[in-house]
């Protein structure tokens, strides 16, 4: 190429990265502005609502958002009437890959008899359904199949950020980490070397600290937003005591290191006290259950500002299906959830922080919001709860500088409950109108066929 040549295709070029960026700003000029109104607003960080509601969108992100504001001329109006604009909810403990919620021992059976393909495809629709009923981010903290190497989260988050399926924002965990024999072995239980080996580092099983930081590297290399770990025994676990610890404060300390080194928050898993005091020096994010829990454990965590995972439902649950579980889980479900009404009222008499979290998975996807009641009848103003449930879990996210409130230049993630929120928190359980990221997934009843969950296992298991 000549001097002139290369000047007539340099001013060529120019040309079209001119008439490209003025396409992308007319594009972005003409994204649609919708103003949503609502008697009442809840921003997602304040101690009250406002009255008169307005939510202004803009392609994905809210552009402003307060009481009594002006709409724009131009603007597609949806006024909601007598209910609570919020921001998407947020679920900070969730599986969205499987079931648990069914007969323990024929839900055993039909992990190792559907292919994990097939159980893809139903985690789609827990995930529709999970979105539907207001919940626009989870953490999704753990995925396993046992005997399996899939990693079927990373493949449901990756196909809701392009857009193939509907679902929420997920922040996955990929594997559980955990010691031999713990909570997260997926092969306790069954009978020795029936799948042919010791599960490792590739399944999240580790012991010691070097292999815990190999786990960790492994679930980040294999697309890992958060690190999962069991540091205590657990209660759907046939080889173990529920609050047992399991892994070793060097182990802890690995652990914590190793992921925060990456950026990645840690989310233990713990019902026992001893393990929930040696993680929470360890430097963790968040104990999620934390059953067993004593006030000076929770003075510790109050003064680290660790965060606390309550999953209430999940106790609930099982509590109210106890005979769909064999004898010994019964018997550490009755335990767990003796212990952690005690030691909710105390975390919020103490001022711990809390995030919301229900370990859906346990319970029928989509049933997320019956935990707003359960922390309310346990001491916790509704207020505090729907905070839980937004600013504070983005804070616990790591997200909180683009979702969890109601701010300008913040993700259009927005929905509407009946009423208000504040006089009956079961409000929660009636969400109407779900906007994710300015697009609107629900406006009125949810889709024709919501998940179908255990409660038709015929649905779910092959014809013979
Ligand atoms: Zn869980």
């Amino acid at each position: 190429m000549n001097d002139s040549a290369f000047y007539r295709f340099c001013s060529r070029l120019s040309f079209t990265i001119l008439v490209l960026i003025s396409c992308a700003i007319s594009i972005h000029a003409a994204d649609r502005v919708i103003a949503l109104k609502a008697a009442r607003l809840f921003d997602g960080k304040s101690k009250t609502l406002a009255q008169n509601g307005v939510v202004i969108v803009q392609g994905n992100k809210i552009v402003d958002a307060g009481s009594n504001l002006p709409t724009p001329t131009d603007a597609q109006v949806i006024d909601l009437g007598d209910a609570t604009l919020s921001p998407g909810f947020m679920d900070g403990h969730t599986h969205l890959t499987l079931d648990f919620s069914g007969n323990y021992n024929e839900r055993r059976l039909k992990e190792v008899d559907l292919n994990v393909s097939e159980q893809a495809i139903l985690a789609t629709r827990y995930a529709r359904a999970t979105v539907e009923a207001g919940f626009t981010t989870v953490r999704d903290l753990g995925s396993r199949f046992v005997g399996s190497k899939e990693f079927v989260d990373v493949a449901l988050r990756n196909s809701i950020n392009k857009g193939v399926i509907v679902g929420p924002r997920m922040l996955v965990a990929t594997y559980g980490i955990g010691a031999t024999g713990g909570h997260f072995d997926p092969t306790s239980g069954f009978r020795d070397m029936l799948f042919g080996h010791e599960p490792d580092f590739s399944q999240g099983i580790a012991d010691g600290p070097d292999a815990i930081r190999k786990a960790v590297r492994f679930e980040v290399k294999n697309g890992a937003d958060v690190i999962k770990a069991a540091v205590s025994g657990g209660v759907l676990s046939l080889a173990d005591e529920v609050d047992t610890p399991q892994l070793t404060p060097a182990e802890m300390a690995a652990l914590v290191d190793e992921s925060h080194r990456l950026r990645k928050k840690v989310a233990v898993h713990c019902h026992g006290d001893q393990a929930a005091k040696e993680a929470i020096e360890a430097g963790v994010d968040s104990i999620e259950h934390g059953s067993f829990m004593k006030p000076d454990t929770l003075t510790l965590m109050k003064n680290k500002g660790t965060y606390l995972t309550p999953t209430l439902m999940a106790t609930e649950w099982i509590m109210s299906k106890i005979d769909n579980y064999p004898p010994a889980l019964q018997a550490k479900a009755k335990a767990a959830g003796a212990a952690r009404s005690d030691m909710f009222r105390n975390a919020v008499k103490m001022g711990i922080k809390i995030s919301f979290g229900t370990d859906a998975a346990v319970f029928p996807h989509g049933q997320n919001a019956k935990e707003f009641k359960l922390m309310v009848d346990l001491g916790m103003q509704p207020i505090d709860a729907l905070r839980a449930a937004t600013g504070n879990a983005a804070d616990l996210f790591g997200i909180a500088q683009k979702a969890g409130t109601l701010e300008k230049g913040k993700f259009a993630d927005v929905i509407a409950m009946p009423g208000d929120p504040t006089a009956d928190i079961t409000a929660t359980e009636r969400v109407s109108f779900v906007m994710k990221e300015g697009k609107i997934i629900r406006n009125g009843p949810p889709s024709a066929s919501p998940v179908a969950i255990s409660s038709d296992p015929e649905a779910e298991i092959p014809a013979d």
